[in-house]
């Protein structure tokens, strides 16, 4: 891993938006008032918010001027004859297809693959929150086939999004190739920590899905991060392009859904893009009815103009040093503090690992949420916990599902943030974790049934006096 020192950002600004500066007893009440619950903070009382990285990047002066001249013709718009040629070469596919967001693409690409009455297995390296639903709406099972090095969070690996073929042999093995319609690779992996896979992952897996007769699909949300990630660590790889390796990424796939929100440089909208002109027909039928018509799928044309121009520019190689970069140097800073976080950082976050910073607090007690309300109250940076509350209770016993570790996420949005924030960041949970002795755990005062994390309410449980 090179010794990277914070790089050099490869824009200046030209637009600015004022930071809420709060002091600590306003966040206490504003925290209070929110039911301890960072999702019902208001963000205008967030100095940096690292919530999340889709749909809250920074557009550049390029896409601004694009927005303007987009075209608003319902069918066939020049917008999306631009994106349409853009994406076209970008992933070297033939037949695009614009949907709302990425939620909308996966929509209709599950509904038209997946067979309800075969009760269908779709493996993949850890399919994403929305994915697993769309999955399980269309009556599939999604099998997580990442291999184990994705489970030691320290470890040097440099591809922990890998899938592991003998998983996934076993896998289509167990389910029966009649009941597998796809496989998917969600680069980089969301659910991993953001973690990359590699070129040779990608072939073995298609020799893989050769050898059964299945169809191959990315989840690309983050390709260009992935793409920059196979030419910094991939053996053979560093003398090519960003726009070669992303074209080589797609050259064994059959197709793919997108989120625009992340490597798309947009806040909103997504894509689906494939190589058969027959699949293409089922998932327009299908777009036309949920999306809208296929030349815009639920986006203004000004919408599908700025993302033609964010697919070139987000595989501009300086921009994807700086990000990459960027999101190193809070990870190793972090590190050298001695928080521990999972190693290597990945791509658009890091995840603080909080089974080992809070290790004696009762999974019932939540740390996670301790942990990132207790960084709100510190320094009015809001971060995510990615743990128990998150996962859920199980639908049939009603207990806890408790993940493997718990995280707190660091999400850092697209051309937002400079040194100097990320610097602000690194004190402060610094500081939250050298005084982690003194953090209480909470519970629920309010606990809705699905998606509880979302608008739970707490309250914070009174800390044991003494464990000697
Ligand atoms: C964000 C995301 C999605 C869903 O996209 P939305 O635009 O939020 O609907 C799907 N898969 C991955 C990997 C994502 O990161």
């Amino acid at each position: 891993m090179p010794e990277n020192p914070y790089p050099f950002e490869p824009f200046k600004i030209k637009t600015t938006e004022r930071i809420p500066i709060t002091s600590r007893e306003e966040r206490e009440k504003i925290l209070t008032d929110a039911k301890g619950n960072i999702f019902n903070v208001p963000a205008r009382t967030i100095t940096i918010d690292l919530l999340t990285d889709s749909g809250t990047g920074a557009m550049s002066d390029a896409q601004w001027g694009a927005l303007v001249q987009g075209d608003e013709s319902y069918a066939g718009s020049r917008s999306w004859e631009d994106l349409q040629a853009t994406a076209q070469v970008v992933f070297g596919m033939p037949y695009i297809l614009p949907a709302h967001q990425g939620r909308g693409a996966e929509h209709l690409l599950f509904t038209v693959l997946l067979d309800r009455d075969k009760k269908p297995v779709i493996p993949g390296n850890g399919h994403f929150d929305t994915t697993m639903g769309h999955i399980d709406w269309a009556g599939g099972t999604g099998v997580d086939c990442i291999g184990d090095w994705a489970l030691d969070p320290e470890s040097d690996y440099p591809f922990k999004g890998d899938i592991d073929p003998g998983k996934l042999r076993s896998a289509i093995k167990e389910a029966g190739v009649d009941r597998v319609p796809l496989v998917l690779i969600t680069i980089t992996a969301n659910t991993a920590a953001g973690q990359p896979v590699s070129m040779k992952c990608i072939c073995e897996v298609r020799e893989v899905c050769d050898e059964f007769g299945i169809g191959l699909y990315f989840d690309a949300a983050r390709f260009a991060e992935n793409a920059y990630f196979i030419k910094e660590r991939e053996e053979g790889m560093g003398d090519k392009s960003i726009a070669e390796i992303v074209t080589m990424m797609f050259e064994p796939v059959d197709g793919a859904v997108m989120s625009s929100k992340k490597d798309g440089l947009v806040n909103i909208g997504g894509l689906v893009v494939c190589r058969d002109k027959k699949l293409y027909r089922r998932l327009a039928s299908m777009g036309t009815l949920f999306e809208g018509f296929p030349t815009y799928g639920g986006q203004a044309g000004r919408d599908l103009a700025a993302l033609a121009v964010g697919l070139r520019e987000v595989l501009h190689e300086e921009y994807l040093r700086w990000r990459i970069g960027q999101t190193y140097y809070l990870g190793k800073r972090l590190r050298d503090n001695g928080v521990p976080i999972v190693w290597p950082p990945g791509g658009h976050a890091i995840y603080l690992n909080i089974s080992k910073i809070l290790p004696d607090m009762p999974l019932s007690q939540y740390p996670g949420v301790a942990f990132q309300n207790a960084v709100y109250l510190d320094s009015g940076v809001r971060v995510c916990e990615i743990g128990s509350v998150m996962a859920g209770r199980d639908p049939e016993t009603g207990e806890d599902r408790h993940p493997r570790l718990e995280f707190v996420r660091l999400a850092i949005p697209r051309r937002v943030y400079t040194q100097t924030h990320m610097d602000y960041v690194i004190e402060s949970i610094t500081r939250v974790y050298e005084n982690r002795d003194k953090l209480k755990g909470v519970r629920f005062i309010y606990e809705p049934k699905v998606l509880r994390h979302f608008t739970a309410e707490y309250e914070e449980v009174e800390k044991e006096v003494s464990k000697t």
